[in-house]
């Protein structure tokens, strides 16, 4: 295995620093339970310095053309495309999920929001309005010092799809990656100085939910993205709102599948194999409420369980292995604690259920049927393996039980009939809808949440929209008309 020990803990105004006086923040495997790195928690110091960087830095930077911006940008994007390979072992070690998996989805997600938003760059533009002889123009104007606080399942990708339109638009930003998975930003943060950013423009430091609460109160702080779970996001946007600081919420959520028995079956066994069990199932927007058609529920149990016997466990750097371990024995935890629910509830067990007798924190592929709405695996975030399949018999019973959940995170329908897909998206309370596949989400198009699962959107050109604001300048052309 490689050495992921990273020169320091954080990255500060262009290079690696530390402060061994914080506290101990050790990198496991997740395959194996095996320490693979350790690093150290902000202290205050840390945390002034990274704030001060990125603040001494913000001026400059937006000073920029945005072509110049896009240029750093885009230079990164290729430069994590050279890397690829590298970063998603690391990606790997780091997080425990398939190199499979990482090799295409992480830092190369990443990339593409890098290079995308590195072109927007050049495009951020504010209007001309004529009022008569006076007018008026509007200029989008960057927010200033934006903090981004990551998740632990895509850590390189979370990391660059706040950064990409954060530095875009010409903010500055300090970015705390999950105490799980501490490694990756470091290398996005080492990629943009490479690339031309100048120091200070993108900074890490490393810590759990103190220094991100540090970090948000700070005066200097304009904006606060985070991704993580709907508790953390109620005490970080109450946090952020005492100093009226914009927030991008990616929260959690229970997103429903509508499978209907028109439905190419195949299909839709596949979107809920990528929508519970890729990652492991540790991904925000996963169709872990499968709803399906009564007359297509056994057909439809009997091709997934079959399509469960693809799964290939093991060593998650052999990329023959197709799933992995969860990301730390306290979420091991956490789900088998879900799935005793689940049966102590009596839901029928389909498949899966188990720990797996070896090393490290793998828990089987698991399968509920006869879920019923109020059982807890059909109300709460599991983030681990775990599918509830629930049946509905028509269109409006399977609308309203879908939406009533109080997660508006992500949704999914298949079906052959073109004008229920398209029914079915509008009734859906979700902020990303996918009407026959699930779980894409490119970087050209907006993702996010409604309801608790968030507000703002990351990616498409709505990002901009949240890490920028418009200033309205008014001219008078003539004199000036005043009463008296
Ligand atoms: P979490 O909420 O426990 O932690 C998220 C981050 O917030 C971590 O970096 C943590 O250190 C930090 N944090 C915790 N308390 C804080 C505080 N008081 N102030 C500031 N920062 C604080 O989430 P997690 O367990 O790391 O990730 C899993 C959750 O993230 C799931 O709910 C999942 O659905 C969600 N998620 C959402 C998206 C999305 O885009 N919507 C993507 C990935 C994960």
């Amino acid at each position: 295995m490689r050495n992921v020990q990273p020169k320091a803990s954080h990255y500060v105004g262009g290079a690696y620093a530390d402060d061994t006086a914080g506290a101990a923040i050790d990198v496991t495997y997740a395959a194996t339970g095996e320490k693979v790195a350790r690093l150290h928690a902000a202290t205050p110091a840390i945390v002034e310095q990274a704030l001060a960087a990125a603040e001494a830095a913000r001026r400059e930077w937006a000073a920029l053309p945005g072509v110049e911006r896009g240029r750093v940008l885009r230079r990164a994007a290729d430069l994590l495309r050279e890397r690829n390979r590298e970063l998603s072992e690391i990606e790997t070690i780091d997080t425990g999920k398939p190199l499979q998996e990482t090799l295409v989805a992480d830092a190369a997600s990443a990339a593409d929001a890098l290079e995308w938003f590195g072109g927007i760059a050049a495009a951020v533009r504010g209007e001309h309005v004529q009022l008569g002889s006076d007018w008026a123009y509007t200029i989008r104007e960057p927010l200033g010092v934006c903090v981004g606080i990551g998740a632990w399942n895509y850590p390189t990708q979370i990391a660059a799809w706040k950064a990409a339109p954060a530095l875009a638009c010409g903010n500055t930003m300090v970015f705390k990656p999950s105490e799980e998975t501490p490694l990756c930003a470091l290398k996005l943060a080492e990629i943009l100085t490479e690339a031309g950013a100048p120091a200070g423009v993108f900074n890490v430091v490393q810590g759990r939910g103190d220094v991100g609460a540090a970090l948000i109160t700070d005066p200097r702080v304009a904006k606060v993205s985070l991704t993580g779970s709907v508790p953390t996001g109620r005490k970080v946007y109450a946090a952020a709102a005492e100093g009226m600081r914009h927030v991008t919420m990616e929260l959690g959520g229970k997103s429903p599948m509508l499978v209907f028995d028109d439905a190419d079956i195949d299909a839709a066994v596949g979107g809920a194999i990528l929508g519970n069990f890729y990652s492991s199932g540790q991904i925000c927007s996963n169709g872990t409420r499968v709803f399906v058609q009564s007359g297509i529920k056994e057909a439809f149990l009997e091709r997934l369980t079959e399509r469960l016997q693809g799964v290939v466990m093991g060593d998650p750097l052999d990329e023959a292995v197709n799933f992995g371990p969860l990301v730390s024995e306290a979420q091991l935890q956490k789900v088998l604690g879900h799935i005793e629910a689940g049966v102590a509830e009596g839901a029928t067990l389909v498949t899966g259920g188990k720990r797996v007798q070896r090393d490290g924190w793998y828990v089987e592929p698991t399968v509920f049927a006869d879920v019923a709405d109020g059982m807890s695996i059909a109300r709460e975030e599991i983030f681990g393996p775990v599918a509830s399949v629930l049946t509905f018999e028509d269109e409006a019973e399977g609308i309203a039980r879908a939406n009533a959940t109080s997660f508006g995170l992500a949704a999914g329908v298949f079906t052959a009939d073109l004008a229920r897909a398209h029914r079915v998206a509008a009734a859906f309370e979700a902020g990303t809808c996918w009407i026959n596949t699930y779980n894409l989400t490119p970087v050209e198009i907006g993702f996010g949440g409604s309801k608790q699962s968030g507000i703002g959107r990351e990616n498409g050109l709505g990002a901009i929209e949240h890490f920028s604001q418009l200033k309205t300048v008014y001219v008078g052309m003539g004199g000036v008309d005043a009463p008296y």
